[in-house]
């Protein structure tokens, strides 16, 4: 069995595939208000190259592959891709982020082709303050997508929240208090600055230790042991049916259990979210070359991973916190977290 190492020893068998970098919301945190200028069709890869690449990573080891964007189901005919891909030898495990706006449409599409989960993207569960996040969203579609997703069973249904100070930081108990009595994950992002989006400061930011103590007044949380959970760590509320998750990319130390690298929708390999460097693919891939050249990059992506971020080796909470934020936004000013896949 072929697996994919890392000069750290991390194994890598994720990968995160960007599909498209348009996008049907416009979150304040993500992107500016007339969006980002998205690439153009022939720019994106093609579905063929999407699978082409997917194939030749799963035969060195890659075996478990998200679709992202931008929103991925906003990209014409997904259940292509999603039934191409989930017929590979060596996928085990075929998930999706999606904002949740197409759900209610395509969760059943999405299933029968083979998906196995979503992670849905939902900050408030106030209609109007939902509207305001996501520039002009419907809260009333993204829950009909929720029940629509759990009826196709596509579970576990891991629900992705970025908490900001002073916008929705009085709803992080109701969302932890979800986990109670459904089986949702609830994942609270650390809200990262975004290169396009002069939203990010200090004010409006919020620590993963900030937010779990929140949710230690309604209960204890208690570690939950997976196999493999990558940057993400998870817990139970005491007696609860659900899990609550944190992904805390400025303040905690999750490099060393990275296992992943990203490809862009317009096909460049990313082997570090933090890092500028890319490989591109498409270039090669157009030019011709057979697929052990799409192997060596995928490979040289794989040696070119950072050891880690770097960021938290700084002092104190308010220093990293500052430091962070001019570097991750000088790291990641090429390029927003709609274009990279987030
Ligand atoms: N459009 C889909 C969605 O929103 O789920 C998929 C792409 S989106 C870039 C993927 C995830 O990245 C979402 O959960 C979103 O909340 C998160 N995200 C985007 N910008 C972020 C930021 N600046 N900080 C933290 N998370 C961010
Ligand atoms: Fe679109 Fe997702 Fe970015 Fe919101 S977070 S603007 S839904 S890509």
């Amino acid at each position: 069995m072929n697996s994919l190492k890392d000069n750290f020893l991390r194994v890598i068998d994720y990968l995160r595939l960007s599909i498209t970098d348009r996008c049907n919301l416009r979150c304040i945190y993500c992107m500016p208000p007339d969006g980002i200028f998205p690439s153009s069709h022939k720019e994106i890869l093609s579905y063929e190259e999407i699978i082409r690449i997917v194939r030749i990573a799963a035969g060195l080891g890659v075996k478990k592959v998200r679709l992202t964007g931008g929103e991925p189901l906003s990209r014409k005919n997904v259940t292509f891709l999603i039934s191409s891909i989930k017929k590979m030898k060596g996928i085990e495990d075929l998930s999706m982020t999606t904002n949740g706006v197409l759900l209610e449409k395509y969760a059943g599409e999405i299933a029968d082709a083979g998906l196995d989960r979503v992670n849905v993207s939902i900050d408030s569960f106030d209609p109007a303050r939902y509207r305001d996040i996501t520039r002009g969203g419907d809260l009333d579609i993204v829950l009909r997508g929720l029940e629509a997703a759990e009826k196709a069973g596509l579970k576990p249904i891991k629900i992705n929240m970025v908490p900001i100070k002073g916008i929705n930081d009085d709803e992080i108990i109701d969302f932890a208090r979800l986990t109670l009595f459904t089986e949702y994950h609830v994942r609270f992002i650390e809200c990262m600055p975004s290169g396009s989006v002069d939203f990010w400061n200090t004010e409006r930011y919020i620590t993963t230790d900030k937010i779990k103590k929140m949710i230690e007044t309604i209960a204890p949380l208690e570690p939950v042991r997976a196999r493999k959970n990558g940057p993400s760590k998870y817990y139970r509320l005491k007696d609860a049916k659900g899990i609550v998750g944190f992904i805390s990319a400025l303040t905690h130390h999750f490099c060393e259990d990275c296992n992943r690298i990203r490809i862009t929708a317009d096909g460049k390999i990313r082997p570090c979210l933090f890092s500028e460097t890319e490989i591109d693919l498409k270039t090669p891939m157009r030019s011709g070359v057979d697929d052990s050249e799409i192997e060596r990059l995928l490979k040289l992506s794989v040696e070119l991973k950072p050891k880690g971020h770097n960021l938290n080796e700084l002092p104190s909470e308010v220093q990293k916190i500052t430091s962070c934020s001019s570097l991750i936004a000088q790291h990641s000013k090429k390029r927003p977290m709609s274009k990279i896949g987030g």
